[in-house]
């Protein structure tokens, strides 16, 4: 038998993740001698003894390895035999060169760990912090690498005798786990007040009558209160100055779950995935949820408890979980900030005293073809990267104002930030740059380039002009919607010069002509595209007043299309004849007129018309009323989807809105006219892409921006393209809304 000996080095999640002790029981198993390690780079390991062994060793390395781990490289090669005696972990070296080491992201709760939850007998029974190698937070408590206790916020817990024993024991499950923890030894919650373990049932008893608890999770603190109490929900609502966006809701089970939605054998798994994000699921109709906690809505969004507190605090009631931000501000951290910033939000305070280093609001996502789609990708997802198909520079991408991430790129890799939110607060400003300084350092970025979008009122456009000041860096500005279709070629691992008919429909993106853009198809060619075609432009009286009342939004259109102010639509009775004379003199001077090309517009004008909503009070809830009324609609009606040849070509929506017009006027059901118009968008895009296809030969369609998150709309589309043997591709790891921008700028900015 050749005895041999070999250096491994791996990349990838391999810290955090259970790896060492894997590796360590392997190579037990293996009869193997040698060591594993950590460092800044990834995990090294040597092994020596018999040839076929270590081959069976490396073998099983990638084919057995933890559930949380991802290998992305794996190096071996042959070095001299020191005759080893023993196999053994050492301790991590901060050395290694500065390549990429993924850091896990936070994990939910695993059935082990929940089985000694529930485990009378068990010495974590009710402990609210339990968790091991497989579970528990990981991102949010990691201040630096390598993934150590001494580097998270765990650092402040020393361990006590049995927790120590279990972190050094190769045959444990806490085998180290860096946020191991008991009631002896670990974090503690309590109830406004250090008052102990009674703390949960306490607060309990505060949604049980009705109040409004702040509870700190895992990435930051909810606002929760009891689903089914109609009186607090909309007591939520009132003290969040929140009045009609859905609330997510959490609940115990999946057969608890299945009480208040429709859930497919695919949506149960996202559920119950390790990740937990909220999935938005058909609502069920005689369900015991407030209707106050997603009205006029026919999806809901609702996740299973992902933190052993969270498993204590349910009963069999469903409970709102929503982010607890005062609007517009990012999500809350802290103990002492909670009191701050929640005073008169919360009536009573669940806490802890496990520091979050870094906030992660919930994931959001839906399913579509059984296949994921995100809506807003943060826990439990970031900050695991997405490969590239090519390597790259180290690029910093600063995304838009709203739904706003980052992304860093380096080498290979796409490190998508978590959620930030809505940078038009200092707060959120600040919220930014503290997450940004937490991932550069965890990743050893040093960004070369930064990249922001084009729109001269973007703050994030300022910060990003500041950053490459201040670090003498270069400044790349990039097309709104240019970037949407290199995002999902990004995701798509479609090399990022490879030519694509981008059709990107959302609500505002700032054009190379100084309009507000949105019903875009581009023809991308790399860091180049041409405008193929466009929604014909419609001036937005009042600019930003018209995203808040798509009453306007419509009258405005009623007005280009030369269609009368009929008193009897609905968005005409919306304003008295003196406002209707003031906004017709605004529109026939152009006064104060921005021209607009938004789908979302057009969307939200639609939808006006039929009387579904003149005021929105959250972004896109005109669109989402509007596509709820298409439910279990069969019969379509069809209307004209007129394209005007050109260069670009025009999607004139004037024939469109007569034909409605006319249908209302005949009293034609307003869903019908509703499902009508989603097949006269998808009947749009694919006249366009077929137009696209023949002056072209391209033959592939990437479908993003905010629109596609519009599930009626996709279905439609999709069967249309397909028919017409289109290569489509949607939105599967990151966001089609602009959550997923930053990652097509970073790729575009690497590339000029
Ligand atoms: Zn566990
Ligand atoms: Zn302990
Ligand atoms: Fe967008």
């Amino acid at each position: 038998m050749p005895h041999c000996r070999h250096r491994l080095e791996l990349t990838g999640v391999v810290q955090g993740v259970g790896f060492r002790p894997f590796v360590f029981n392997l190579a037990k198993e293996y009869k193997l001698n040698g060591w594993v390690c950590n460092h800044t780079a990834g995990v090294t390991i040597e092994v020596e003894g018999d040839a076929n062994l270590i081959e069976a060793f490396e073998h099983d390395l990638s084919n057995r390895s933890p559930p949380l781990a991802v290998i992305d490289s794996f190096i071996a090669r042959r070095i001299e035999c020191i005759g080893a005696c023993e196999f053994v972990i050492l301790p991590s070296s901060k050395s290694g060169d500065l390549s990429s080491t993924p850091v896990p992201p936070d994990i939910a709760t695993c059935q082990d760990c929940l089985n000694e939850l529930n485990d009378v007998n068990n010495r974590r029974f009710g402990y609210p912090f339990l968790n091991c190698i497989n579970c528990g937070p990981r991102f949010t408590i990691i201040r630096d690498l390598p993934y150590d206790r001494a580097a998270t916020t765990m650092c402040a817990f020393p361990m006590c005798v049995e927790c120590e024993a279990e972190y050094h024991d190769p045959g444990n499950r806490r085998f180290h786990a860096q946020a191991n923890a008991c009631s002896k030894c670990g974090p503690a919650a309590f109830l406004d007040v250090e008052n102990g373990s009674a703390a949960i049932q306490e607060a309990k008893s505060v949604i049980e009558s009705g109040g409004i608890l702040a509870v700190k999770g895992i990435g930051g603190f909810h606002l929760a209160c009891d689903a089914t109490n109609n009186l607090a929900v909309e007591n939520l609502r009132e003290r969040k100055n929140r009045f009609e966006q859905p609330f997510a809701v959490m609940a115990r089970d999946i057969a608890v779950i299945r009480q208040i939605a429709e859930v497919s054998a695919h949506e149960e798994n996202l559920l119950s995935s390790r990740q937990r994000p909220i999935v938005l699921l058909k609502k069920q109709p005689n369900s015991s949820v407030a209707n106050q906690v997603a009205p006029r809505n026919g999806y809901i969004g609702v996740m299973l408890p992902y933190s052993p507190l969270h498993h204590l605090l349910l009963d069999t009631k469903p409970l709102v979980m929503t982010s607890a931000n005062p609007s517009g501000e990012p999500i809350v951290r802290g103990n002492l900030e909670s009191r701050q910033r929640l005073s008169g939000l919360a009536d009573a305070f669940l806490m802890h005293n496990r520091d979050i280093e870094v906030v992660c609001d919930d994931s959001v996502v839906r399913t579509f073809e059984n296949a994921e789609m995100p809506l807003r990708r943060s826990r439990g997802y970031a900050p695991l990267p997405i490969r590239l198909t090519d390597s790259n520079l180290s690029v910093l991408a600063v995304g838009a104002d709203l739904k706003s991430t980052f992304c860093i790129l380096k080498d290979h890799f796409a490190y998508l930030s978590q959620h930030i939110g809505d940078m038009g607060s200092l707060e959120t400003i600040e919220a930014f740059e503290r997450a940004l300084k937490h991932m550069l350092g965890l990743f050893r970025v040093d960004p070369t380039k930064v990249v922001c979008d084009l729109h001269p009122g973007y703050n994030s456009a300022r910060w990003a002009t500041e950053f490459a000041r201040r670090h003498g860096i270069e400044l790349i500005k990039v097309q709104h919607h240019h970037a949407h279709v290199a995002s999902l070629l990004a995701e798509q691992q479609l090399a990022p010069e490879t030519p694509t008919i981008g059709v990107a429909f959302d609500g505002t993106g700032y054009g190379t002509d100084g309009a507000i853009w949105g019903g875009e198809v581009l023809i991308v060619k790399g860091n180049e595209f041409e405008r193929f075609a466009h929604l014909r432009y419609s001036p937005l009286p009042g600019g930003d007043t018209c995203v808040r009342t798509p009453a306007r939004t419509c009258l405005s259109y009623l007005r280009t299309a030369g269609i009368d102010w009929l008193p009897s639509l609905p968005c005409v009775a919306h304003y008295a004849p003196i406002e209707l004379r003031v906004l017709g003199r605004q529109l026939d001077r152009d006064l104060n007129c921005v021209p607009t090309s938004s789908m979302g517009r057009l969307f939200d004008a639609v939808a006006a018309l039929l009387g579904v909503r003149q005021q929105v009070t959250y972004e896109g809830q005109a669109a989402i009323e509007l596509e709820a009324l298409c439910d279990n609609q069969s019969t379509t009606r069809t209307y004209p989807a007129v394209i005007i040849p050109g260069a670009p070509a025009i999607l004139d929506p004037e024939p469109l809105l007569r034909s409605i017009v006319s249908d209302l006027q005949a009293g034609v059901p307003r869903d019908q006219i509703a499902q009508g118009f989603h097949q006269a968008v998808a009947t749009w895009i694919l006249a366009a892409c077929i137009l696209a296809r023949k002056q072209t030969t391209l033959n592939l369609v990437a479908l993003t921006g905010g629109v596609m998150q519009n599930l009626v709309l996709l279905r439609l589309t999709l069967r249309l393209l397909r028919q017409a043997e289109f290569d489509v591709r949607v939105h599967r790891i990151v966001p089609p809304n602009d959550g997923g921008l930053s990652l097509g700028q970073a790729r575009l900015g690497n590339w000029q």
